[in-house]
């Protein structure tokens, strides 16, 4: 069995659209208690690597090729712990192509809830906009991208700047997350081979 319930909903995208390969470097960010972390080490194999990051500890899985990083994704710190993790530079030089090893990378951050729609809309839309930060850092041109969402005004912009640097994008309900109404993924496929990242 897994460890969330949300692990159906990553299984449900993967069917879908089938995400994973055999060997993929995965980040998952968002990644406690750890259903995705277990679906994502099943399909990459011990031939791939999965490195999640979330808030809260994760208990420890029993894959070898699954590794953890324990830190708030709003903050530079978390993302050279997560470069570390990666074998990348973790202090990339302005000067120097950046390395990017990360063929997949899938966010189902979202905010503790407070009930306010307009609040917890924007606050998820800022933990979408740091997932699309990180997976332009470290997709390779070709790599996917899936980010949950709540729907709201915002979701059109972010939904536009993922569409510029993707070749296509959909957005997506699994059959799990159907009773919250709001709780969408997008699923981005191909990352485009621009040296300009968002924002430029
Ligand atoms: N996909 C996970 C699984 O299958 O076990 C469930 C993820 S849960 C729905 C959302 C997670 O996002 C929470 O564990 C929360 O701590 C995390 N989160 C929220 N904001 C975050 C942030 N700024 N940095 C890192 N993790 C964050």
């Amino acid at each position: 069995g897994y460890r969330a319930r949300s692990a159906y909903k990553l299984r449900q995208i993967d069917e879908e659209v089938d995400l994973f390969d055999t060997g993929d470097t995965v980040v998952d960010l968002g990644a406690a208690p750890g259903g995705w972390l277990q679906v994502a080490a099943e399909e990459v194999t011990e031939a791939g690597r999965v490195v999640g990051v979330d808030l809260q500890r994760i208990d420890d899985l029993d894959h070898p090729h699954v590794e953890t990083v324990r830190g708030d994704m709003t903050e530079e710190r978390t993302r050279y712990y997560l470069r570390k993790a990666l074998g990348v530079d973790p202090d990339p030089d302005e000067d120097t192509e950046p390395e990017r090893p990360v063929d997949l990378v899938v966010s189902d951050m979202a905010p503790n809830m407070t009930g306010e729609y307009q609040l917890d809309h924007a606050r998820s839309i800022h933990l979408c906009r740091q997932a699309f930060d990180t997976a332009l850092e470290l997709l390779r041109p070709g790599g996917d991208f899936v980010v949950k969402v709540f729907d709201g005004p915002d979701l059109a912009d972010f939904r536009e700047d993922v569409e510029a640097q993707f070749q296509y994008v959909r957005a997506y309900t699994p059959e799990a997350s159907r009773k919250r109404s709001s709780e969408r993924y997008l699923i981005a496929r191909g990352r485009t081979d621009s040296p300009v990242a968002a924002g430029d």
